[in-house]
Formats: C-alpha cells, sequence, structure tokens
C-alpha cells in the first residue's frame, strides 16, 4: 500500500550531553517537518509555521536549556499536524482533521493503515528513544521535564499567564516551580492554559506517573520566545530556577527509587 511506503525521516533529534545532570528534557511539538510525499498535509507553509504546527519558539528554549543545565534533550521534529505525540495512539486528537479553524487536507478520510504508519514512524520511535534515555539512568536521580509553549490567545481570549505548570498525580515539583516562578514577578498558571489529564496528555502520564519519576510539564506563552533573545532569557531563567526546585524537593520528599519501567503511579 502506499501509505505505508511513505518515506519518514528519522523523527528524533537529540541535543546536549548528560553532564551528571538529574534532568531530561523532553520536547514533543518541537518542530515543523512534513514527510515530502504528504506534499505539506495540503497546507501553506504559513499555516504550518502557526501554532497549530508547532510549539513556537520552544525549540530554541530547550537546546539553549539543555547546554545551559548540561543535560540531554529529545525532540519530536513532526509537526503535530501529523501527529501529536503527546497523545495516546487512537486518540481522538492524535491526527486531527481540523485544527484552530484551519482544515487540514491531507488529514481527512485517513485509513487504519494510513494512521498506523505514522504512529510507527513517529509516535512509537519518539516515545521508545525517551524510555531508552530513562532506562540508561536507572539508579540516579532523573526528572523529566516537558517543554510546550502555547499561544498567546485563543478563540479571541486573551492569556494572562506568561508561564503554565501542568501537573496530575503528582504535583509536588509542579508546585515548588510555580512559587518559584511567581517570586519572580511572574503571572503563573496552575494547571492553566490546560490541565495535565491521564487522556489529554501521554509523555508525562507515560514517562513521569506511571514510572513513578519526579517531573514538570511547562507551557511558556509563545510571544515571550518568538526570538532568540526571549528563548535565551527563558532558558537562563529555566536553568537558575529547575535545580532549584529540584534541590528543595529532594529536601522535602524521599527521592523515589528509579527502577526500570515501573508499571505503577504510586503518588
Ligand atoms: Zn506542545
Amino acid at each position: 500500500m502506499a501509505a505505508l511506503e511513505t518515506d519518514f525521516p528519522p523523527c528524533v533529534a537529540v541535543f546536549g550531553t548528560d553532564g551528571g545532570s538529574p534532568f531530561v528534557l523532553v520536547s514533543d511539538h518541537a518542530g515543523q517537518a512534513v514527510p515530502p510525499e504528504m506534499d505539506g498535509l495540503g497546507l501553506s507553509a504559513a499555516e504550518r509555521a502557526r501554532h497549530i504546527g508547532w510549539d513556537i519558539g520552544i525549540d530554541g528554549v530547550g537546546r539553549a536549556l539543555s547546554r545551559k543545565l548540561h543535560c540531554v534533550l529529545i525532540e519530536q521534529v513532526y509537526s503535530r499536524l501529523v501527529i501529536d505525540c503527546n497523545r495516546a495512539p487512537g486518540h481522538p486528537t492524535s491526527i486531527v482533521t481540523v485544527s484552530d479553524g484551519t482544515r487540514v487536507p491531507a488529514n481527512q478520510d485517513l485509513t487504519a493503515a494510513q494512521r498506523v504508519a505514522r504512529e510507527n514512524a513517529i509516535l512509537h520511535p519518539y516515545h521508545d528513544r525517551i524510555t531508552q534515555e530513562l532506562d540508561a539512568r536507572v539508579g540516579r536521580p532523573t526528572v523529566v521535564v516537558a517543554l510546550h509553549s502555547f499561544t498567546p490567545s485563543m478563540k479571541a481570549v486573551a492569556r494572562p499567564w506568561q508561564v503554565g505548570l501542568l501537573h496530575n498525580r503528582d504535583p509536588r515539583l509542579a508546585h515548588i516551580m510555580i512559587d518559584l516562578l511567581a517570586q519572580e514577578g511572574l503571572t503563573v498558571g496552575d494547571n492553566q492554559p490546560y490541565a495535565l489529564t491521564e487522556t489529554s496528555d501521554y509523555t508525562i502520564p507515560k514517562h513521569g506517573e506511571q514510572r513513578g519519576l519526579p517531573h514538570v510539564e511547562i507551557e511558556i506563552r509563545q510571544d515571550l520566545i518568538t526570538q532568540p533573545e526571549g528563548q535565551e532569557e527563558w532558558a537562563e531563567r529555566l536553568a537558575r530556577l529547575l535545580p532549584k526546585a529540584w534541590a528543595l524537593f529532594c529536601a522535602q520528599y524521599p527521592v523515589p527509587h528509579h527502577t526500570a519501567q515501573m508499571q505503577d503511579a504510586t503518588v
């Protein structure tokens, strides 16, 4: 079948080196790539470059942060309009037909085989790469940091938060980060602009909650990180605050013993 013959270039880009840091950075929506055969999904480059296609600015933030923290960043490089890597396979918004008013021609009437081809080429290899990284760290303190950005206004409603921390089963590290960011004079979203859930999210439930690893999901407002200066500013801020938050966490809570593929969320 033609759909299975689609040529998918590698979906993962890894930046930074592990210098002993507890942090592992992951970025589900860091790129705009589309397999050549999909003809840009039938959208203009301008549409694909909107917030519907990727998390604007988070690539620059993540790469600078990985350098400053001396840790690894695992980026998923395909447009989230090809497949959303923060959704479970088969989720209704895994491969969207319409996003923020834009119809995605290449996503209409997909066959099961076409969906599975995208999952096998992008979703599963990306998450397998994260699993591999976490498995290699068994026995070491490990914190999963999921990096995202959000559009400043949605459905004509302006969003006041400069940054948001999302959490669900284990809010401990998120709450510490919320306090530290608020102390910088920022308006911080607590489960805003979205709440993290087991059904609307995939990366943190799978790699943080299910493994029992401390984690944070950070959303930065896109207008603040569109340009390199803002990306650098936010990377510098997070590079200061994440180690501080982790130190406060370790002073308050026992650091979980990190074992391979823990099945139960214990918090
Ligand atoms: Zn995102």
